[in-house]
């Protein structure tokens, strides 16, 4: 058969508020023009982030109520820990609360002043974590995946050349690590090549530079890999994921992406030194290292999750409706950065909008227009999330103008992508009309969470 189904069913649905398009602009004012501050009530289709949002099945409900809540050695800790164990082969699993608590304690340790983390792409998160610590995070993204329409197959691979250049520039010493996103969340959900992964692990082995890999999509990156690179059409997900790990030196990870939780993460190591440095923080600031700052019910959830994640048929259907929205927007020549990726597809605020300048954040007027046109949340991906300012004030755009639908997992069906495709038509068809923005409010760090915007008087 040529169709590809959801491969599950529906047990218990949440109804849908739908908001008319007059409560919309009223609401979106009333969010300051940031889908952040919009309660999840008022959204029709929440795409905002794939991030804990998923719905998780009638065996991880079942194991939450199995949840072993004991303050140590809880049983939900040892299921976690081997379900963990399985798949990445880390002597150390140290659960957390969520994947930037795992950031924050492994840039503590080996992040600060002076020192550089090298990436294919941080994620915000991550950037921050190291710069707080006083780190420099470096992207060496290779040249495919700056290409908006480029069809390149891994285009989150990193620049090798690139990566080599920078350590002989600075010494092995300076660089803290290098930790590879999979798949490349910032930059297009894209995925990584295994033959990548293994020549910046023959690069760090050269100069004894650790090397981890922020794990948040490591069964759709594994995905990707058996779909696309010569040699792993026969293997399962479950080996390329086994594979993938056994080359790295330690990984986070994020729970709520691929492990289909609502919360949680873990920090994971083959260094015993590094490890028990790592628990004495999580004793300080997450909890005991059985239970990280999750409760033995979580620990069940992930553990569950992290065995149906690598389902081939789950991760078929996944790639594939989000592909099938892309097909609808190339029927209309409407522009997003390919090839659709694993967990979300990234339309491209600056072809789409090109009469609004980066300084006026055409994505965060994207993410505003389908808002108010659908009732569609989506977030930004370039100038707000990562512009800078310079000493001046002026504003040091971001290379891409991005605006992210994100997809939670197993929760919206075909006719869900089918509205959304309808939308987005119709917002394009309309674009001209569509304002730039200026912010009113901002924080220093991770600013685009709690930005303030007004819509300008004229593009
Ligand atoms: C979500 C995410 C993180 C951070 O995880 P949280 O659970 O949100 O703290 C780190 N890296 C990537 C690539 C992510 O997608």
């Amino acid at each position: 058969m040529k169709t590809i189904f959801e491969p599950f069913r529906i047990k218990s649905v949440e109804p849908i508020y739908v908001t008319t398009y007059p409560e919309r602009v009223e609401l979106l004012e009333r969010a300051h023009f940031n889908p952040f501050l919009l309660k999840a009530r008022d959204v029709i289709i929440d795409l905002l982030t794939d991030s804990g949002t998923g719905a998780m099945s009638s065996h991880q409900w079942a194991g939450i109520m199995m949840g072993d809540e004991s303050y140590a050695g809880s049983e939900s800790f040892y299921r976690f820990q081997s379900a963990v164990y399985n798949i990445t082969g880390m002597p150390h699993i140290i659960p957390v609360h969520q994947g930037r608590a795992a950031e924050n304690i492994l840039f503590t340790l080996t992040g600060g002043t002076g020192k550089y983390v090298l990436s294919n792409t941080l994620f915000d998160t991550t950037r921050a974590n190291i710069e707080y610590s006083g780190a420099e995070g470096i992207d060496l993204l290779c040249a495919e995946g700056k290409q908006m329409n480029s069809e390149a197959p891994f285009k989150g691979n990193i620049d090798i050349e690139k990566l080599r250049n920078f350590i002989s520039e600075k010494g092995a010493a300076a660089i803290a690590m290098v930790i590879i996103t999979i798949t490349n969340n910032s930059g297009g959900g894209q995925p990584v090549s295994m033959a990548n992964l293994k020549k910046v692990k023959s690069i760090c082995n050269a100069h004894q530079i650790p090397f981890f890999i922020d794990a948040c999509r490591f069964a759709e990156n594994s995905y990707f890999i058996k779909l696309r690179e010569p040699g792993y059409g026969e293997k399962t997900v479950l080996e390329i994921a086994q594979e993938t790990f056994s080359i790295a030196d330690g990984c986070t990870m994020s729970a709520k992406k691929d492990a289909f939780a609502n919360i949680g993460g873990f920090l994971a190591m083959r260094d015993e030194k590094l490890a028990e440095q790592s628990r004495n923080l999580l004793i300080i600031n997450e909890g005991f290292p059985t239970y990280g700052g999750l409760a033995g019910r979580d620990l069940e959830a992930i553990a569950i999750g992290l065995e149906e994640i690598v389902k081939e048929d789950y991760l078929q259907y996944r790639i594939r409706s989000i592909a099938y929205l892309g097909e609808k927007l190339d029927a209309e020549n409407i522009p997003y950065l390919k090839p659709t990726g694993g967990h979300a597809l990234y339309l491209d605020a600056k072809g789409f909008l090109p009469h609004i300048s980066a300084e006026h954040y055409p994505g965060q007027a994207l993410a505003c227009a389908l808002y108010l046109t659908g009732g569609i949340r989506s977030v930004e991906i370039g100038s707000v999330m990562f512009g800078k300012y310079d000493q001046q004030g002026k504003l040091i755009p971001h290379s891409n103008e991005l605006v992210r639908l994100a997809f939670p997992r197993r929760m919206y069906t075909q006719s869900h992508m089918d509205y959304l495709a309808e939308v987005i038509v119709e917002v394009f068809k309309n674009r001209e009309q569509i304002k730039g923005l200026e912010i009113t409010y901002e924080t220093q760090y991770l600013r685009h969470f709690t930005a303030k915007f007004r819509p300008i008087e004229k593009n």
